[in-house]
């Protein structure tokens, strides 16, 4: 199995690389970078390469500027682009951003067209459009990370209020990665029971959380300059769940054909069940009225965001 990821030389491409060549999922990882970024990209790959003697792991790991080496790739993870800046918004950077998105998309095609497109560049859900219609690929085969992230994140959250163990919690994330993000609290569960079964839920500051959840990604921006281990894991569950074909329901940004609220012609974070061909189906969620007004209007907000920029990419 062959991943290549493009933007390794940046913060979230190299964390996520090194996640996944400890995951040891793929025998061959290509690391994609500009050409002025090289010599700090073949730097990464020995430092990897190092590192998997010390956990006995035999790879494959070649640092490339060259989009040649895409070729006969099974997932290529996307995460070139500017990141955003502290106080700046995911759609400050949709423009500058679309444009590579839609070039390394067309690369992708190119290169591998048999391939699954992994968008992690933000505003990922208007990003994940961009690189759908650049490549012309299937829906099934182009989605971004963005509400996983999310969901881990309000996981953590809930495990630490609830003061149980993270992996009784189950809880999602839909909507848009932003400000348009969907908790969907009405189906959250600790081992296996809904929250409003536990005492502690009376003590719980629904919105307090939401606006945590809203932020996480901004707060850590604000304290490191970025965010890396989080997204890494995220995109590596998400691999590993493709390369295995383990069909499991995570939830990534996907082009919607009415399946969930009747939304269509846009790409949200919405469950679905992935395998090794990518997306199997978007699995329907029954939502409360407020859940829907809400995933109804980050429809609204994402499609005219991704309809404004395809417009400028291609005016
Ligand atoms: P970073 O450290 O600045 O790295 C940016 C990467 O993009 C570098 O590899 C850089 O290559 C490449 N790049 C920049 N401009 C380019 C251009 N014009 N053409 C080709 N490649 C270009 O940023 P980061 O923190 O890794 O973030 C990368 C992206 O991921 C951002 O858009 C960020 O917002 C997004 N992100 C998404 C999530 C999510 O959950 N979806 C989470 C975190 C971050 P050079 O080394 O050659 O400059």
């Amino acid at each position: 199995m062959k991943v290549s990821v493009v933007g390794a030389s940046g913060r979230v491409g190299k964390a996520s690389a090194f996640c996944l060549a400890e995951e040891n999922i793929a025998n061959e990882l290509v690391l994609i970078s500009r050409k002025e970024s090289l010599d700090q990209l073949q730097g990464e790959a020995l430092d990897m390469y190092d590192a998997m003697a010390a956990k006995d792991i035999r790879s494959s790991i070649k640092a490339s500027a060259s989009r040649e080496d895409l070729q006969d790739s099974d997932v290529v993870v996307l995460a070139a682009g500017v990141p955003r800046k502290s106080g700046e918004s995911r759609l400050d950077i949709a423009v500058p951003n679309a444009r590579i998105v839609a070039e390394y998309s067309q690369a992708i095609a190119e290169y591998s067209p048999e391939s699954i497109i992994l968008v992690i560049t933000n505003p990922v859900d208007v990003m994940t459009y961009v690189a759908l219609k650049s490549s012309g690929f299937d829906r099934n085969k182009v989605f971004g990370l963005g509400n996983h992230l999310d969901s881990l994140r309000l996981k953590n959250m809930l495990a630490k209020h609830f003061n149980i163990h993270v992996s009784e919690i189950h809880t999602r994330v839909i909507g848009e990665h932003g400000d348009h993000m969907v908790p969907l609290l009405s189906s959250t569960s600790i081992g296996g029971f809904l929250i409003k079964n536990y005492a502690q839920y009376n003590t719980f500051d629904i919105e307090k959380f939401v606006k945590k959840v809203k932020t996480a990604g901004s707060f850590l921006i604000e304290k490191k300059g970025a965010t890396e281990y989080g997204p890494a894991f995220a995109v590596s569950n998400i691999v590993n769940t493709i390369l295995k074909d383990e069909k499991r329901i995570l939830t990534v940004s996907s082009y919607l054909e009415g399946e969930i609220a009747g939304v269509k012609d846009v790409c949200l974070g919405v469950p679905v069940k992935l395998g090794i061909n990518g997306i199997e189906r978007v699995i329907p969620v029954e939502l409360n009225k407020d859940e829907e007004e809400a995933f109804l209007l980050a429809a609204k907000t994402v499609r005219e965001n991704s309809e404004n920029v395809l417009k400028t990419l291609y005016s």
